[in-house]
């Protein structure tokens, strides 16, 4: 079975880090195992949907060199791959879960009927672990709602079933949301892919990363001057190690060691000075003549633009972030 992984983004804001994170085991993954890795946008939350973020998310991927195989900009076999265009595919499915007695109507929507025996459980990559729930804490959650909008629990499953996704690859958050979405699996009778959580990506006090510890849109770190490579070098550290303990190596290097079994599933720790000091790491490694290439881009409207020749060598050795430069 060819391997299928997939980013699914709700477009809600700028991508976060944490998202750029995830797709980059996913990349890997796909690499790894000669696989394709696809772009989803779950946009089925319209109170919440931000037009402009798609086009970010796009360009977050462009920029750090995450290119996905298939998606809604690049097209595929699999499409449409908005799932605001794949409303009538989860009504289908709905409304043969109704016939089947295995959903029903209630108000204009519908809800799933979940089993409340015995237990659902999932042996999950990270960690190597067992993960159980018990049938009778899960509600009928709803499935389709009665503006026609499917829910993320259904449309996810849905659409992961129908564009051949081998390997689930997602945050942690999602664990409670996955027995749920194993029964809709047997309901169809559809084949399960494997689940990936990752662990929470925490700050320095150990609590879930977010805008409060500095956590920035992914797109904002290009804005400070940090490198495609010092970025995903730090990503990758996040949660994973290299088996031989290196710190600084490629992409490449990344994708010839990956398995997840070198996943530590407690929390991943982001630690910003780790990342400065990685950036600096980059630039240092950098020849004068690329170094002032990649500055020369990013002074865009500054009056030394052009004639930064003579300056290379003065702050090659001391700039963490391109930022630092000015
Ligand atoms: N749309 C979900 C999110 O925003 C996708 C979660 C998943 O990968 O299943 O993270």
């Amino acid at each position: 079975m060819e391997v299928r992984v997939r980013i699914a983004p709700s477009p809600t804001g700028s991508p976060h880090i944490g998202t750029v994170w995830q797709a980059l085991f996913d990349y890997v993954f796909a690499k790894k195992n000669a696989g394709k890795f696809i772009l989803r946008i779950e946009d089925t939350d319209r109170a919440r949907y931000v037009p402009e973020s798609e086009k970010e998310i796009f360009e977050t991927f462009k920029w750090l060199g995450l290119k996905y195989d298939e998606g809604p900009d690049v097209g595929g076999d699999f499409g449409p791959y908005r799932q605001s265009e794949r409303l009538e595919v989860y009504k289908k499915y709905a409304d043969e879960l109704v016939k089947n007695g295995l959903a029903y109507e209630d108000e204009g929507a519908i809800r799933f009927k979940t089993e409340k025996d015995g237990v659902t459980s999932w042996s999950d990559l990270v960690g190597d672990k067992k993960i159980t729930f018990e049938n009778s804490t899960q509600d009928d959650f709803v499935i389709l709602k009665s503006d026609g909008y499917p829910t993320y629990n259904f449309a996810n499953v849905v659409d992961d079933h129908l564009m051949e996704i081998s390997h689930v690859i997602r945050g942690n958050e999602f664990i409670s949301s996955t027995p749920k979405h194993l029964m809709v699996y047997k309901a169809f009778n559809w084949q399960i892919p494997q689940f990936a959580h990752l662990p929470v990506l925490v700050g320095a006090d150990r609590s879930k990363l977010s805008k409060r510890h500095g956590a920035k849109g992914a797109l904002e770190f290009k804005k400070e001057g940090y490198l495609r490579e010092a970025i995903l070098n730090f990503l990758a550290l996040l949660g994973w190690s290299h088996p031989q303990g290196e710190e600084i190596f490629s992409l490449d290097e990344m994708i010839k060691f990956f398995d997840f079994k070198d996943f530590n599933p407690a929390s991943a720790f982001f630690d910003t000075a780790k990342l400065d000091w990685l950036n600096g790491e980059y630039i240092r490694r950098m020849s004068d003549e690329a170094l002032e290439k990649v500055l020369d881009e990013y002074l865009v409207d500054h009056p030394v633009k052009g004639k930064i020749t003579p300056l290379i060598p003065l702050v090659k050795d001391r700039i963490k972030k391109l930022s630092d430069f000015i």
